[in-house]
């Protein structure tokens, strides 16, 4: 670096300057909690006429403009009318199943839901609809997103494309669907539909994950290698848990809608039910 740069506010900023970002308001959303019913509608706290302080691309405070006292030398950018808030996280899409959104049933339940997934699960993921679904994630103020992926061939690589080019940063949380562990000791639990991707390509399977698609849909012991090696590369580990109450009479009974679609197609010819609700049922599992 220049020197002589380090000193121009307009140039180069030297690292250690403070910047303040002031608004006419600032949600922090720090405080605030998981909402039900009429509590979801409660206006978030704000601070009016705020200031973000920034150092080294970290927020060290956000406070109201009175309150701030800026040490000398501290670049002041105010943004005018508009309100600052954190970037959303959505934590949990399947990108690559963009092209089937409206196609599914909707209101019969998880079961009937389920049932209209399942045939159109057969064709290729498009780009067009990936793009798109970045796109609008991007345009709604998304900046990172966990994808659930592994669904579809070429599935990661597509929603990995289409995140980078709309300027999202992106976790891939590699699904498992079945049963069986046809990964041999020693190797790393990627689901057989996303291996040859992230061998082809190891900053991709840098932003990867070995997950599970569920309790009911993947084998224990795939649930547990996939759990043990996140714990292990200190990656998020990702499944559905305890998302209908057919799951949970599956687990605790063996019978119901889900046990009618899946035996003989998904669960083994000797699987049981473990007698437990889901979350009891992970938690045995580890
Ligand atoms: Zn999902």
């Amino acid at each position: 670096m220049n020197p002589e740069n380090t000193e121009s506010p307009e140039s180069d900023e030297p690292s250690e300057a403070l910047l303040a970002i002031r608004a006419k308001s600032i949600l922090t959303l720090g405080g605030e909690g998981p909402a039900r019913a009429a509590r979801l509608f409660a206006p978030l706290k704000k601070i009016d006429n705020g200031v973000l302080l920034v150092r080294d691309g970290l927020v060290e405070d956000v406070l109201p403009w009175s309150q701030a006292k800026l040490p000398a030398g501290t670049l002041v950018r105010d943004v005018g009318a508009v309100c600052l808030a954190p970037a959303c996280v959505n934590a949990h899409t399947h990108l690559e199943l963009s092209h089937l959104a409206e196609k599914t049933r909707w209101g019969r339940g998880f079961t009937a839901w389920l049932q209209s997934l399942i045939p159109l699960l057969g064709a290729a993921p498009q780009a067009d609809a990936v793009e798109s679904a970045c796109a609008t994630l991007a345009l709604y103020g998304t900046l990172y997103v966990g994808n659930i992926t592994g669904s579809l061939p070429g599935g990661t690589v597509l929603a990995d494309a289409a995140c980078n080019e709309a300027g999202l940063t992106a976790s891939h949380f590699c699904e498992w669907f079945g049963f069986g562990a046809p990964f041999a000791d020693g190797e790393r639990p990627w689901p057989p539909r996303c291996r040859q991707a992230l061998a082809d390509d190891p900053f991709l399977m840098a932003r990867c994950a070995p997950g599970g698609h569920a309790l009911y849909s993947t084998g224990p012991e795939i649930l547990s290698a996939a759990r043990q090696d996140c714990s292990r590369m200190g990656r998020v580990f990702s499944f559905h848990l305890a998302e209908s109450p057919e799951e949970t009479q599956l687990l605790t009974s063996g019978s119901g809608p889900l046990r009618d679609l899946y035996a003989g197609v998904v669960l083994p010819p000797d699987w049981s039910a473990p007698g437990l609700r889901p979350l009891a049922y992970a938690v045995k599992l580890g």
